[in-house]
């Protein structure tokens, strides 16, 4: 057994001062079990934690480290932006730059602002979607997660779908009634809502590959009918891209299903691994945003050089190897493939979804399309394979509905030394 006893009384200490002992819900392996692992260091495929045990991690950060953790560009361009000032407050070269690359790599994006989280661009987002077409109302997919602006807390995938709680409390009657839920994947459930809705909704926001309640593609022609649909009714389709965007290629889904929607929201990916986000999308659109327009968002620390420095530098990488990839997408197939022979030899019928380099093995013989199917799954099944992976050395996500991320550190031996813990884990079902 790994000697966790560092990271077990950090926790104890965190409890005292920290709601929880952690400053996001999901890292306190409330669904797994035990406690959460405190961290020290990362480099390449490796996380190493208080105690000195070492991980392959199949998180990165929850999607950013595309590249591997402690990239030596990146940490370069961070070191460079340091030594200058890590705020200014005013506007930077970095950023002009950083803007004229979103907007070259993703066609649907002629102007972006920058902001602080994920959860800031898609609160932005909506903000501006409401505030030009003069509508009140939204409509999220059941199970998808927006962060935790108020709007989204409603039928919310990740942290809240784990915790149980995908409706907060805090949240008021009034905002609740303004987010309309449908089913993923689900485009006559959509028709009708938007119908029974007629000239009400601003907006509809999903993740185009969904991340949040594990691993969910979109079926054939589904996002081309949702975009459709909001040409036809003039609803802005908005696509959460702060796991896919740079990730399931360099243009995102919307590059892979080709899909020009009228906003994106980005996040995390474009910090790489430092604290970001963006919103942005048709000009007309985002000339409705102030100082441009009347819309009203802000951010002290917006465009933050740090932030722009590591970001840049990590985009930068991806434009000029576009073979990454190509190597990030075989090694989840490596993986994916793998763990389905070890099933089909233990004669288990679970679902592992895969696109390009985001998977997620659910513990169910449903396949697995939205939340409904996706809340099939054995969740107590899943904390046990959980728990012998991260004995064996692989840092999971620690939840059923979650995605797991390959990052291009993880070579041939990682994929290997995965597939061997999986074969164990699955064994001590
Ligand atoms: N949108 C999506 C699709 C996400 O996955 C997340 C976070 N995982 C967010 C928004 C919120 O981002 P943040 O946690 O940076 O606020």
């Amino acid at each position: 057994m790994k000697d966790f006893s560092k990271s077990k009384s950090l926790f104890e200490r965190a409890k005292h001062f920290i709601p929880g002992g952690v400053n996001s819900p999901v890292r306190a392996f409330r669904a797994v079990g035990g406690n959460p692992l405190f961290m020290k260091r990362a480099k390449g495929a490796f996380l190493y934690d208080e105690d000195g045990n070492e991980f392959i991690d199949l998180i990165n950060s929850w999607g950013p480290m595309i590249l591997g953790h402690a990239h030596p560009a990146v940490e370069e361009a961070v070191k460079e932006a340091l030594a200058t000032s890590p705020s200014f407050g005013a506007p930077t070269a970095r950023e002009v730059e950083m803007a004229e690359l979103i907007c070259s790599i993703i066609p649907s994006v002629e102007k972006v602002r920058m902001v602080n989280s994920g959860t800031e661009a898609t609160m932005s987002a909506i903000r501006v979607a409401r505030g030009y077409t003069g509508r009140d109302k939204i409509i999220k997919m059941e199970g998808c997660y927006h962060g935790h602006g108020d709007s989204f807390l409603i039928a919310a995938g990740s942290g809240a779908m784990t915790f149980g709680t995908p409706d907060s409390p805090g949240v008021t009657k009034g905002t609740a009634k303004d987010t309309l839920i449908a089913p993923f994947n689900d485009m006559r459930a959509m028709e009708k809502l938007v119908e029974e809705n007629h000239g009400e909704v601003a907006a509809i926001i999903l993740e185009p590959v969904v991340g949040n309640m594990g691993c969910v593609a979109p079926q054939p022609g589904y996002l081309q009918g949702l975009c459709a649909l909001c040409d036809k009714h003039k609803i802005l389709l908005i696509f959460d891209e702060v796991m896919t965007g740079f990730r399931l290629a360099l243009g995102g889904a919307q590059e892979l299903y080709s899909i020009k929607p009228d906003l994106t929201t980005l996040g995390k990916i474009i910090g790489g691994g430092l604290p970001v986000g963006a919103y942005g999308g048709r000009r007309e659109i985002m000339e409705a945003v102030s100082p441009a327009g009347p819309i009203y968002q802000a951010g002290t620390l917006s465009g933050n050089p740090l932030a722009m420095a590591a970001g840049l530098a990590m985009l930068k990488e991806l434009k000029n190897n576009p073979s990454v990839y190509h190597q990030i997408n075989t090694a989840t197939s490596a993986i994916v493939g793998g763990i389905r022979q070890q099933l089909f030899k233990k004669g288990l019928n679970y679902t592992v979804n895969q696109v390009g380099s985001m998977f997620t093995l659910f513990f169910t013989d449903q396949i697995v399309i939205d939340f409904d199917t996706a809340k099939t799954s054995d969740t107590l099944q899943f904390a046990k394979y959980f728990q012998s992976m991260l004995q064996q050395g692989i840092y999971m996500a620690p939840s059923q509905y979650e995605a797991m991320f390959v990052s291009a550190a993880i070579d041939d031996e990682a994929v290997g030394r995965v597939l061997k813990a999986s074969e164990l884990a699955l064994k001590s079902l």
